[in-house]
């Protein structure tokens, strides 16, 4: 089975690290970006099932960067989980506003890491 695609733009490198290790152990394919605007460049190439997007990033930050996704023809459809490393009052709210299907909180809770994605896309890794 073709494993899904999850695009993963975060510029911490632990964040990545421990992202990338849940994602790939869970069969899907990664494609990793440090930025936002390499992020969006890498979706327009590669068309990931999904994108997981830190919302702290030099440059373009990730909401920004996501509504611009939802923007796009080609990516509008896209689901965007939101990651982020602390939580404002109104911060959620923010990412929904934004056009994010979900958000998850940092630090990453490895345990319930892909179960929480699944429940958030409504699919599993390797469906159809
Ligand atoms: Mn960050």
């Amino acid at each position: 089975m073709e494993p899904k695609t999850v695009l993963v733009v975060e510029d911490n490198e632990l964040n990545m690290k421990l992202v990338r290790d849940l994602l790939r152990f869970a069969d899907y394919a990664v494609i990793e970006a440090w930025d936002a605007e390499t992020g969006l460049e890498l979706a327009q190439i590669h068309q990931p099932d999904l994108i997981l997007m830190d919302i702290q990033l030099p440059g373009m930050d990730g909401l920004t960067a996501t509504q611009h996704i939802r923007r796009d023809a080609n990516l509008k459809h896209t689901p965007v989980v939101a990651l982020s490393s602390y939580v404002m009052n109104g911060d959620k709210q923010k990412a929904l506003d934004a056009g994010c299907t979900g958000y998850l909180t940092k630090p990453i809770k490895t345990r319930s890491f892909i179960q929480d994605l699944v429940r958030i896309i409504g699919t599993q890794p390797s469906d159809n």
